[in-house]
């Protein structure tokens, strides 16, 4: 399958807030890439599909969540490639016709459901080498796609952006690190000895200080060497997936002023911190930010299934 090298755009926001704290905020707009491999996926799968196309694999296997992103756009890439496809769940098969794993076994994934504690060794070399032998020929793919050839597609952001604007800081969120990882790397291999962007990836996740290592294992040589970025761990909201009315108020009324989406597990994390930030005074007057919209709206179907989320707060939903 092809993923072009089209640009995503760039798109100034408005607000009444960034007025008031004197602050440019522009929108990188990952989010429209592709009309099925959302946001940071796309980036993430363009260099993985291209090796998987390359080198004759018999099919391809990954790990996630029932409701992972991820596996919704993974499932959809392997069935533009004709080639067979292997998601390994956390969780129980209760999960398997839920909104994600429906579109999932639409494209002809075969779920596999394992428990946590299975799923805990899905970075352990035996297990690795024992899933290996199961499905011979297999590529596989971390959980989240982060690895170095999704590194390298993210990296391609920060080439894109320098030709669309100037800018001071970039603010992503952070799940598994690799959008950071691959943010850094572009940042540094464009401005190599000095660079002038601060990047600042917002973890939706609790107790994320670990990630820092797990983004510094993921970086090139030249992107180790920059110290332009932080991994801002305290506006998690009470960890992955979840949120306050309060927050969720703030997030639709944001989307409402906008006519942007933003849904509460990452894009929205990341658009909280900034109003937090900005209410902290954090940014100084004049500075030039810059949002990276990592997609991810199929993730609302679940929360809508689980009544989590009103259908009618959110855009309509393709169902499979
Ligand atoms: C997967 C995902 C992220 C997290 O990206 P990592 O590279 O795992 O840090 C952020 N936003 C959205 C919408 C995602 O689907």
């Amino acid at each position: 399958m092809k993923l072009k090298n089209n640009f995503s755009a760039l798109e100034k926001i408005n607000h009444p807030l960034f007025t008031q704290h004197k602050v440019q905020v522009e929108i990188k707009r990952d989010d429209l890439l592709h009309p099925i491999i959302s946001g940071n996926k796309w980036r993430k799968l363009k260099y993985n599909l291209e090796h998987l196309k390359k080198q004759g694999y018999s099919g391809a296997l990954t790990f996630g969540g029932s409701y992972s992103n991820h596996i919704h756009a993974f499932a959809f890439a392997c069935y533009q490639l004709g080639l067979p496809c292997l998601g390994i769940i956390r969780g129980e098969a209760q999960y398997e016709n839920n909104y994600t794993l429906s579109w999932a076994k639409h494209w002809g994934m075969q779920c596999h459901f394992v428990d946590r504690k299975t799923y805990r060794r899905r970075f352990d070399d035996d297990f690795l080498l024992e899933l290996s032998q199961q499905y011979p020929n297999f590529f596989i793919i971390p959980e989240g796609g982060s690895n170095k050839l999704a590194v390298e597609g993210v990296s391609e952001i920060i080439a894109e952006l320098a030709q669309q604007t100037q800018f001071d800081t970039l603010l992503t969120p952070v799940g598994s690190g690799g959008t950071l990882a691959g943010l850094i790397d572009g940042d540094s291999q464009l401005f190599e000895t000095k660079s002038q962007h601060k990047l600042l990836g917002i973890a939706v996740l609790k107790q994320a200080e670990y990630l820092s290592n797990e983004i510094k294992a993921l970086l090139s040589e030249q992107g180790k060497t920059h110290q332009n970025w932080q991994l801002m761990t305290q506006f998690h909201r009470g960890g992955y997936g979840k949120f306050s009315p309060e927050d969720l108020t703030r997030i639709i009324r944001f989307n409402e002023q906008s006519q942007l989406t933003f849904e509460p597990v990452y894009s929205g994390k990341m658009l909280l911190a900034l109003l937090d930030l900005l209410e902290q005074g954090y940014f100084k007057a004049n500075e030039r930010i810059v949002l990276l919209h990592t997609g991810g709206l199929q993730g609302l179907g679940g929360m809508i299934e689980q009544q989590r989320l009103r259908a009618n707060d959110w855009p309509k939903l393709p169902l499979p």
